[in-house]
C-alpha cells in the first residue's frame, strides 16, 4: 500500500487511515472547496515508524514524487523561484486531539528562499517573520528545544521596539529575530536546523510522528479513552498566507453556536495573522460580522461553505479558514467540540430540521456530560458592577476555587483536596493537566476559539477567556484587574455562562435545564432495554431521583440513617447491658426508621423501593476507644467519676476488630444482633401498611447486604417473612415483599446457583465485589497509589469508576447466568457506582441485567448511555 495519498486523490471517507484532518482535507476538496493541495501520510506509516522504530526508507521516495506533483499542479517550486512554495506539516489522528500534537509551519525557507520570498511578495516583514517563525518551530517541535528560549527573544525585541504584539516588530526586529533563533539552536544543536528544504521536511515527517508519543498527547488520550496505538497520519500541505498584508488573515469559525447550541455562525478572525495566532489567543480577535466589513465577498463565501459542510457532515463543524490577499482557503474541518447544553440543543433542532434521525440524535451527545446542564450559575442578585473582570463566556458552569497560577500548582492542590481555578494569560497544550485538576479556568487572553475554551468544553469546565484588563504575572503569583489584586490561594467566582468573575466566592444556584433534554432522553427512553433506578436514602433523594427519571430505588443505604444524633440510640443497643434499655432504645430507632421508610415509599408510590438493610462495618457505630480512654483521663484528673466510660470502653474492646472491613458487618451483624434487623424489617412493614392504608401503590422490598453463603440469606428470610406474616394478621392485608441479597462477596458470586433459590433478586454490589476482588482497600488505594498504577499503565483503568470485565465482570456474568438458571423469576440488577459510568453500563446491558441503579444526578446520563449501550448492540 502507498505511504501518502494526495488529497484530491481520495474522497476522504477512510478515517482510520488518513486521521481525521487528513480525511477532511480530502473530502474537501472533493467537495470542490478552495483547500490549499498537499498529501496525506498514512497513520499506517506511523504505526510502522513506531514499530522499527524508523521511518520505513521508501517514504522518502514516495514523498519527493508527491512534491513533485505538487509543484507541477501549482507552478510554484519548493525551495526554488520564481514562486516558492513553503509547506505546513501538520499531525492528525483519527480522534481530533486539538492541539495535543505538533505543527510546522512554513517549512521550505533559507537564505535564498528568503530572498524569492522576499521578491514575490514585494513584503521584507512577511518574508522574515515567516523565516523567524519556521526557525522557532522547527527548534521547539523537531529539535525539542525550549519553547520560552524564543519567547524571551521576541519580549526583549518587543520591549526595544516599544510594541505590544509581535506583528507590530518591523522587518528588521523579525530579521534580527530569525538570525538570533538560528544562534540559539546552533548553539545548542550543532548543525539541527538543515537549510535543505528536503531535509527539513524529513524531520518534520518524522518529529510529527514521535509527537504521537509526547506525554502530553498520552495524557490526552488517557483523559479521553483514546487507544494509544492508533498513530497519527502527517499532513504535507501548500501554505497559504494570513499575514501578507492588511487584506490577509485567519480565523476559526463554527457552524452553530459551540456553546448555546444556537442555529448562529461563531468565529474568531484575526487579520495579518498566520495559523496557530488565533488558537493560542494571543491577540483578541474579531466576529465574523467584522470580519463581513473587511472581507464582503470572502465573508460570504465563508458562509455558504459552513452552511454546505454543516449539511455534509450533517453536524456542526468547526472549520479553520485563511484569507490570503483577499483570497478564501480552507484548512481543516472537523464536528466542533461542543458543551452538554449546546450538544443537546443541537442534536434536536437537528432531527427537527430533518439532518439526522433520532437514534443519531441519542448517540451524539456524551451521557456523562449531561451532568454538566445542573452546573450552578452565579444568582441574579449578585451586582455585575461588583464584578472583578469579564471576559468571553467560553464553557459554562459557574466555579468557585482557590487561586493558582500553574498547572503543576493546580496539580498539587487538587491531590489535597483543594478546588482550584486555574488562571493563566493563556493555556497551550502544555497545561493539559492543570486544566483537568482545576474546577475552573481563567484566561486574560484569547476568545471562544483559544485553546483554553476549547479544552475547558471539552472537559465540560467553566472557563472565562480573553478577560482583557485582567494582568496576569506568573512569575510573582498575582493578577490584577481595575484596582484590585488576586493572589495565589485567594478565593474567586468564575461564570463561564457570562463571563463574569468575581473576587471571593458569590452565591450560586442551580440552571433549569434545556427544554430538550426532556425530548431526547425520551427518544432514548423509547430505544433502551435497560432500567434506570436510583441510589437514594432519604424522601427528597427519591424525589429527585424520580424527577430525573428513576424507574425505581434500587439502593436505600439505612446506615445513613443511623448517623446524627441517632448515633448514639445505636451504640446503647449495641453496647448497653441493661435488657431494658436495650428495648426502650430499639423502640425509638424503630419510630424514626418508620417515618424514613414511609418517606421513601410515598415518594417512588407504583415503583419499587429496594431497602438494604443496615450495612456498615461495626466499628463506624461505636465510640473510638481512644477518646473514651482520653476522656476517662481528663475526667480522672477533674476528680469525676469515670465508671460509665471505664464499661464502655470494655465493652468496645469486646467488639473491637483488627480488619473492620472485613468483620462483622453486613448481615453478619444481621444474624448476631438479631433485634436490629428484625427491628428493620418490622419498621418497613410497618410503613408499607401506614402506606396502603393511605390508599398508595407502595412496593417495598428488601435486601440483605453482605451475604457469602446461602444459608445466611435462608436465615434472614425467615425473619422478614415472620415480620411480614405478622403485619399482614395485625392490618388485615395482604402484604407482598420480595426479598433479595446483595452479591457483592465472591463466593455469593461463585455459589449465585444455591443463592437464587432463597432471593427474588439479586443486586451486584460492583464497590464491594471490586474491593474483594482485587483485595484492595479503594479509600486506601486510591489516596496512596491507584493513580500511580494507572499513570505507569499497569492498570488501564479504575476499576472503582469503569467495572473490570475480565475479573468482577466474569463474575457477574458467572452469577448471573447461574442464578437465573437456578430461578428464572430471579430480578437482576447493578446498584455499584459503576451504574452510572457510560462503559460498564455498555457491559451491563451485553450481560442483560434488568436494570442498573446509581446517583440521582447520574440518572438522565445513564438513561442516554443505557440507549445508546442498546444501539451499538444492534
Ligand atoms: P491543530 O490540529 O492544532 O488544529 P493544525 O495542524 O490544524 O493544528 O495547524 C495549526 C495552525 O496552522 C492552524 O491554525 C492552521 O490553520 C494553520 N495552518 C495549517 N496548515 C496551514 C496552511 N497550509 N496554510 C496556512 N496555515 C496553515
Ligand atoms: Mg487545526
Ligand atoms: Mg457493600
Amino acid at each position: 500500500m502507498p505511504h501518502l495519498f494526495d488529497f484530491s486523490a481520495t474522497d476522504g471517507s477512510d478515517k482510520d487511515l488518513l486521521g481525521g484532518k487528513g480525511a477532511g482535507l480530502a473530502r474537501m476538496t472533493s467537495l470542490g472547496l478552495p483547500v490549499p493541495p498537499g498529501f496525506t501520510i498514512t497513520t499506517e506509516t506511523c504505526r510502522l515508524a513506531m514499530n522499527d522504530g524508523r521511518v520505513p526508507p521508501d517514504l522518502w521516495e514516495e514523498v519527493d514524487l508527491a512534491l513533485a506533483r505538487l509543484e507541477d499542479m501549482t507552478g510554484r517550486s519548493f525551495g526554488g523561484g520564481p514562486i516558492p512554495i513553503l509547506l505546513s506539516v501538520r499531525s492528525g489522528a483519527k480522534f481530533s486531539m486539538p492541539g495535543m500534537m505538533d505543527t510546522i509551519l512554513n517549512l521550505g525557507i533559507n537564505d535564498d528562499v528568503l530572498e524569492t520570498l522576499v521578491e514575490w511578495s514585494g513584503d521584507p516583514h512577511f518574508a522574515w517573520d515567516a523565516y523567524r517563525r519556521f526557525v522557532q518551530m522547527y527548534g521547539d517541535v523537531v529539535l525539542g528545544l525550549d519553547a520560552s528560549l524564543f519567547q524571551d527573544v521576541l519580549l526583549e525585541l518587543r520591549e526595544e521596539a516599544a510594541v505590544a504584539d509581535d506583528s507590530e516588530l518591523s522587518a528588521e526586529h523579525l530579521e534580527a529575530a530569525t538570525r538570533r533563533f538560528q544562534a540559539i539552536v546552533e548553539e545548542r544543536r550543532p548543525g539541527g536546523l538543515p537549510t535543505d528544504p528536503r531535509e527539513q521536511l524529513q524531520g518534520a515527517i518524522t518529529a510529527v510522528f514521535s509527537s504521537w508519543n509526547t506525554k502530553r498527547a498520552i495524557e490526552y488520550r488517557r483523559i479521553n479513552s483514546i487507544p494509544d496505538d492508533l498513530g497519527t497520519a502527517a499532513n504535507v500541505q501548500m501554505m497559504v498566507f494570513g499575514d501578507l498584508g492588511d487584506d490577509s488573515g485567519t480565523g476559526v469559525c463554527f457552524t452553530r453556536d459551540p456553546g448555546t447550541g444556537a442555529r448562529l455562525v461563531y468565529g474568531d478572525y484575526l487579520p495579518r495573522a498566520q495559523g496557530e495566532d488565533v488558537v493560542a489567543g494571543i491577540r483578541n480577535p474579531l466576529t465574523l460580522d467584522q470580519l463581513g466589513e473587511l472581507h464582503p465577498k470572502c465573508h460570504d463565501q465563508l458562509l455558504e461553505i459552513m452552511s454546505g459542510l454543516e449539511t455534509h457532515y450533517r453536524d456542526m463543524c468547526d472549520i479553520e479558514f485563511t484569507i490570503e490577499r483577499d483570497v478564501l482557503y480552507i484548512l481543516q474541518t472537523r464536528p466542533g467540540k461542543r458543551t452538554a447544553a449546546a450538544a443537546v440543543k443541537m442534536a434536536v433542532a437537528m432531527v427537527e430540521e430533518g439532518l439526522i434521525d433520532r437514534a443519531t440524535a441519542v448517540g451524539r451527545v456524551a451521557p456523562a456530560s449531561l451532568e454538566q446542564l445542573h452546573r450552578p450559575r452565579i444568582a441574579d442578585h449578585v451586582k455585575l458592577s461588583n464584578a472583578f473582570a469579564t471576559g468571553v463566556a467560553a464553557s459554562p458552569g459557574a466555579a468557585i476555587g482557590k487561586v493558582v497560577f500553574s498547572s503543576d500548582e493546580a496539580v498539587i492542590e487538587e491531590r489535597k483536596g483543594e478546588a482550584v481555578i486555574l488562571v493563566r494569560p493563556e493555556t497551550t497544550p502544555n497545561d493539559i493537566h492543570g486544566m483537568a485538576a482545576a474546577v475552573g479556568i481563567l484566561t486574560s487572553q484569547g476568545g471562544k476559539t483559544s485553546h483554553a475554551a476549547v479544552v475547558a468544553r471539552g472537559m465540560g469546565k467553566p472557563a472565562v477567556t480573553g478577560a482583557a484588563k485582567l494582568v496576569v504575572d506568573v512569575e510573582a503569583g498575582m493578577a490584577r484587574a481595575g484596582g484590585n489584586e488576586i493572589r495565589t490561594g485567594d478565593l474567586l467566582t468564575i461564570d463561564g455562562s457570562t463571563g463574569n468573575v468575581f473576587i471571593g466566592s458569590v452565591d450560586v444556584v442551580a440552571p433549569e435545564s434545556p427544554p430538550e433534554l426532556q425530548q431526547l432522553l425520551g427518544w432514548a427512553d423509547e430505544i433502551r432495554v435497560l432500567q434506570v433506578w436510583a441510589n437514594a436514602d432519604t424522601a427528597s433523594d427519591a424525589a429527585a431521583a424520580r424527577n430525573f427519571g428513576a424507574q425505581g430505588i434500587g439502593l436505600a443505604r439505612t446506615e445513613h440513617m443511623f448517623l446524627g444524633e441517632r448515633l448514639q440510640v445505636v451504640q446503647r443497643i449495641i453496647l448497653s447491658d441493661s435488657e431494658e434499655e436495650r428495648a426502650t432504645a430499639l423502640k425509638e430507632l424503630e419510630r424514626v426508621q418508620i417515618g424514613d421508610f414511609e418517606g421513601l415509599l410515598e415518594a417512588m408510590d407504583g415503583l419499587p423501593v429496594v431497602i438494604r438493610l443496615l450495612d456498615p462495618p461495626l466499628h463506624e457505630f461505636l465510640p473510638s476507644r481512644f477518646e473514651l480512654e482520653h476522656e476517662m483521663r481528663l475526667d480522672a484528673k477533674a476528680g469525676r467519676p469515670i465508671d460509665d466510660l471505664q464499661s464502655m470502653s470494655e465493652h468496645v474492646a469486646r467488639w473491637e476488630e483488627d480488619n473492620p472491613m472485613l468483620g462483622l458487618r453486613g448481615v453478619r451483624l444481621g444474624l448476631m444482633v438479631d433485634h436490629l434487623y428484625r427491628m428493620q424489617a418490622r419498621a418497613a412493614c410497618h410503613a408499607l401498611v401506614t402506606r396502603l392504608q393511605a390508599g398508595g401503590h407502595p412496593r417495598l422490598e428488601i435486601m440483605i447486604p453482605l451475604v457469602a453463603d446461602v444459608e445466611e440469606l435462608i436465615r434472614m428470610r425467615e425473619m422478614i417473612e415472620e415480620e411480614v406474616a405478622a403485619a399482614a394478621a395485625e392490618s388485615g392485608l395482604e402484604l407482598k415483599v420480595p426479598v433479595g441479597t446483595m452479591i457483592e462477596l465472591p463466593r455469593a458470586a461463585l455459589t449465585a446457583g444455591f443463592i437464587a433459590k432463597a432471593a427474588d433478586f439479586f443486586s451486584f454490589g460492583t464497590n464491594d465485589l471490586t474491593q474483594m476482588t482485587y483485595g484492595l482497600s479503594r479509600d486506601d488505594a486510591e489516596g496512596l497509589f491507584l493513580r500511580d498504577y494507572m499513570d505507569q499503565g499497569i492498570f488501564a483503568s479504575n476499576p472503582f469508576q469503569t467495572l473490570d470485565r475480565a475479573g468482577v465482570g466474569r463474575l457477574v456474568r458467572v452469577a448471573a447466568k447461574e442464578g437465573r438458571e437456578a430461578n428464572p423469576a430471579l430480578t437482576l440488577g447493578l446498584c455499584g457506582e459503576h451504574g452510572g459510568d457510560p462503559e460498564s453500563i455498555a457491559f451491563v446491558h451485553e450481560l442483560g441485567l434488568d436494570y442498573v441503579s446509581c446517583s440521582p444526578p447520574r440518572i438522565e446520563g445513564a438513561r442516554l448511555a443505557a440507549a445508546q449501550a442498546a444501539l451499538a448492540a444492534d
